[in-house]
């Protein structure tokens, strides 16, 4: 499993179930994702102990790393441990349950709180100034038990009940319940089984609803595909189509209620004819499919691995752009970029040569597109002997009246 998982990303201390205790471990990924600025959502982590090398697969939007708009962001401001402004959730010790902060008023010697429980009871305290200079958690804090269900790894917690705070590790299964491992400041690991709601459903049981799910959706698909499931994790292994529809599988499974990711090692079915040449010249294909106004397009395809920059005009993306190349045989990975122009030059001259271009008789058999970008005029898309290029070239050079024109065109 390792050598799927080539790309150390980021360390962090972890509950090891081989050691028994929180340990160094490692964050590998298919990829080499940045955690910085937040990762995006359902990317499949290995957790590897430095120790030991006990593995698991966690994912993404269960670290708090993740993107902060795919991942629960209630966070609660314990007093007299952060700054507290108004629109906090504010927990006071040894109070019942959290607060929402309506006003926050600070006098020289006291400061005044004013304090929503439940949305509806509001109560006004008066409190001896306090000052937090350095916050262990600015963010706040989940407050345990009853925040288990959306605790994230590495999130700071605080145990309302045991009154100490501490850092979430891990979930662990005991052979019965699913759990929340919790490193407490007093080195204590507590384990919080959480709540029936957030408990993974047995295993045979989540793989019959998997496969039932894609037998629908992907009939024609299913029978070279087969599905393992671990704690919530969906394994899928066996052979797809194309990228297209091994994304649209992937997306498909993680939809579905009481899955906690999906690990896709299927592979994309390769003809032997579809060599990176072919690819290139498919991908050109549906670039430059009428209709599709892309333009400035640089394409790159190295093993299987297509790389697509674009331009267009602004509210022109072609939407189904990326499915269509995804469908491509052979292709095993996409990335496609497309910039919308918000302030285009000369899109009207750009079009008339265009349109000129496409009714002389003399370049029957080609496909040209003219585009200005950068106060440079450009000429794509393939023509059928040097003749037609140059005419191309030419007519071009007629109608602008300058020089900076880029010739780009391909022979087909
Ligand atoms: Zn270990």
């Amino acid at each position: 499993m390792r050598s799927q998982f080539p790309y150390r990303l980021y360390s962090q201390r972890l509950f090891c179930r081989r050691c028994q205790k929180v340990t160094e471990h490692g964050i590998y990924a298919h990829e080499p994702y940045s955690t910085f600025g937040g990762m995006d959502p359902h990317i499949p982590l290995l957790c590897c102990c430095d120790a030991c090398s006990t593995m698991f697969v966690a994912f993404s939007h269960e670290f708090v790393f993740c993107r902060r708009d795919c991942v629960n962001q209630d966070y609660t401001k314990i007093y007299g441990f952060n700054r507290i402004v108004a629109g906090n959730w504010i927990y006071f010790k040894g109070a019942p349950k959290p607060g929402v902060v309506k006003s926050i008023f600070q006098g020289p010697e006291k400061e005044v709180i004013v304090v929503n429980y439940d949305g509806a009871s509001e109560q006004k305290m008066e409190l001896p100034k306090t000052n937090v200079d350095v916050e262990e958690a600015p963010g706040g804090y989940r407050l345990l038990p009853a925040q288990s269900a959306q605790t994230l790894l590495g999130d700071f917690v605080y145990h309302a009940i045991r009154d100490q705070f501490g850092i979430a590790v891990g979930f662990v299964n005991d052979g019965e319940k699913d759990k929340l491992a919790v490193l407490l400041k007093d080195n204590t690991l507590v384990f919080i089984t959480l709540p029936p709601l957030v408990q993974n459903l047995p295993n045979d049981k989540l793989c019959a609803v998997v496969q039932g799910k894609l037998a629908q959706v992907f009939p024609e698909d299913v029978d070279k595909i087969s599905v393992e499931v671990g704690q919530g994790i969906v394994y899928l292994k066996g052979l797809v189509k194309n990228l297209s529809i091994q994304r649209a599988i992937e997306g498909c499974v993680n939809a579905l209620p009481k899955v906690r990711g999906c690990v896709d090692f299927t592979k994309i079915q390769v003809s032997p004819f579809m060599t990176d040449t072919e690819i290139a010249k498919a991908v050109y294909e549906v670039l430059e499919t009428p209709g599709t106004s892309l333009f400035d397009y640089q394409v790159g395809v190295s093993g299987g691995k297509v790389q697509v920059q674009a331009s267009c005009y602004e509210n022109e993306r072609p939407k189904d752009i990326e499915n269509r190349l995804a469908e491509i045989p052979g292709v095993r990975d996409l990335v496609c970029l497309v910039t919308e122009l918000l302030d285009p030059m000369n899109v009207d001259i750009c079009k008339k040569v265009e349109a000129e271009l496409a009714t002389n008789a003399l370049l029957q058999g080609s496909f040209i597109r003219v585009s200005c970008n950068n106060r440079k005029f450009l000429l794509e898309g393939h023509v059928q002997s040097t003749f037609q290029k140059q005419l191309a070239l030419f007519t071009l050079l007629k109608k602008v009246k300058t020089t900076a024109v880029e010739n780009r065109l391909r022979f087909s």
